[in-house]
């Protein structure tokens, strides 16, 4: 699936070969779930057919009970690479971007129960709602960010980049170590605190300081 991001007023057209999601970077989300707080790097894919563009409206599936809202900073890679370290990684990185990793909670909590893949729960279409304004590295350091998430204008998660457990240099590093990344494919970075359900006819606002906010509503599946 095509991505159009905006960077600094000129138009990039992308097409992701994979969306490469962290799994609890953030202290306090290991915790909300009851999830020890990972001593290595853990990732999961999601397919770029689940992305959808801001102002645009997230289907919650008919067999879905609990869909929950994760806030994440992403970055976009700039070019075919692999074999990273951290020091050269924020070098292949095309810009820093605000995703959202959607996710349908009941059918995770399944899979993981019975030591199977979360493949269903995180790539229904529309999961993997993103904004389009991308900020290059040149311009954004992605420490120290505030990030949040509102729904219906009640804020649900508030927190900071800087709570992360791995830093995105190695998060980078460590994937390209297994896969080689190409030009477009995202990297989630994990999301902090407060997740929560989404139902049809909510309004969610997310944002990441010095990137910029996105707009979206729920429906459910026709
Ligand atoms: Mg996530």
């Amino acid at each position: 699936m095509d991505m159009d991001l905006d960077r600094c007023g000129d138009t990039i057209s992308l097409s992701p070969s994979k969306i490469i999601c962290m799994l609890r970077n953030y202290r306090a989300h290991a915790s909300e779930l009851n999830n020890p707080v990972p001593d290595r790097i853990n990732f999961f894919l999601k397919p770029p057919s689940s992305l959808l563009r801001e102002g645009g409206s997230i289907i919650k599936p008919t067999e879905v009970v609990r869909l929950h809202h994760e806030v994440e900073l992403a970055v976009v890679m700039a070019d075919r690479c692999r074999d990273l370290t951290p020091e050269t990684a924020i070098g292949h990185v095309l810009g820093y971007m605000l995703m959202l990793d959607l996710t349908a909670r009941d059918i995770q909590d399944d899979a993981r129960s019975k030591g199977l893949p979360w493949t269903q729960a995180k790539g229904y279409d529309t999961f993997a709602p993103y904004l389009s304004r991308i900020v290059g590295p040149d311009e954004f350091d992605w420490r120290d960010r505030r990030i949040y998430l509102l729904v219906n204008s009640m804020v649900r998660q508030e927190g900071n980049t800087s709570d992360m457990v791995f830093p995105v240099e190695d998060i980078i590093c460590y994937v390209s170590r297994i896969m080689t990344l190409e030009r477009g494919d995202i990297i989630m970075t994990g999301t902090p605190s407060g997740v929560g359900p989404l139902n049809a006819g909510d309004e969610v606002r997310a944002g990441i300081e010095g990137i910029g906010e996105a707009l979206f509503n729920v429906i459910d599946q026709m």
